[in-house]
């Protein structure tokens, strides 16, 4: 495979952090200084380091957990419970992190992996990855706020990008949107003078919840994810 491709894989970092990584002289193959990333190696016969440490090329992992409430998408936190209290005792977690974020009182689906490359792909604007959520407001909405949100709602900071949404009853919708900014979907409906009073994940890129159970896990595979 390609020198990117493989320090991809070893967790090293996005595509465009390794172009620099590489072009900065950091990396060695047996022991020589390569500047070019696009380089073919034998995964199983090179040696391949980083500033001089040996690079293990490890097995990519990928785990779909049904967030429930109360616990924060962060790896350690010293105030509240995180997300990695809501994983199975018997998953080995160390090189694990969740793609993307949701919030505390969210629930839904939420990706894990040790993939850095995945989790690039999954989280870049540029990306446009399309997450779907099932929300409760707390009053009815309109034709015309939906139609707003169709058209792509002001948060302050942001002009939304148009939104999808599907009725499903006055205080019901689900909302897909293609961007991931901080309580993106909370200032939308703020936006329309609403609330949300209930929000749940249900898709992320073509990842669904299927028949899970809240804080239940699900290995998935890379093929399992289309980018
Ligand atoms: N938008 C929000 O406001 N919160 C989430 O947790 C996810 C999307």
């Amino acid at each position: 495979m390609r020198l990117e491709k493989y320090l991809v894989n070893c967790g090293v970092g996005s595509r465009k952090d390794i172009k620099k990584i590489v072009e900065e002289g950091r990396v060695k193959i047996n022991g020589l200084v390569t500047l070019n990333f696009g380089l073919w190696i034998e995964e199983d016969r090179d040696d391949i380091t980083l500033d001089n440490r040996h690079l293990e090329f490890k097995t990519l992992r990928y785990y779909i957990l049904y967030k429930t409430k109360g616990y924060i998408t962060a790896v350690k936190d010293d105030r509240h419970p995180t997300i990695m209290e809501l994983l199975p005792g018997w998953l080995e977690t160390k090189d694990l992190f969740p793609v993307g974020r949701l919030d505390k009182d969210t629930e839904g689906l939420l990706l894990f992996t040790n993939d850095g490359d995945t989790n690039y792909k999954m989280t870049h604007p540029d990306k446009k990855i399309s997450k779907k959520y099932y929300v409760e407001l707390d009053k009815p909405i309109s034709e015309g706020d939906i139609k707003d949100l169709e058209k792509g709602v002001d948060i302050g900071t942001h002009i939304c990008l148009p939104a999808k949404v599907q009725y499903i009853e006055q205080n019901k919708i689900f909302l897909t949107i293609q961007e991931g900014k901080y309580h993106q979907v909370k200032k939308m409906v703020g936006s329309i003078k609403n609330k949300v009073s209930y929000l749940k994940r249900v898709k992320f890129g073509n990842l669904t919840l299927e028949d899970m159970k809240p804080g239940e896990l699900r290995e998935i595979f890379l093929k399992d994810i289309i980018l």
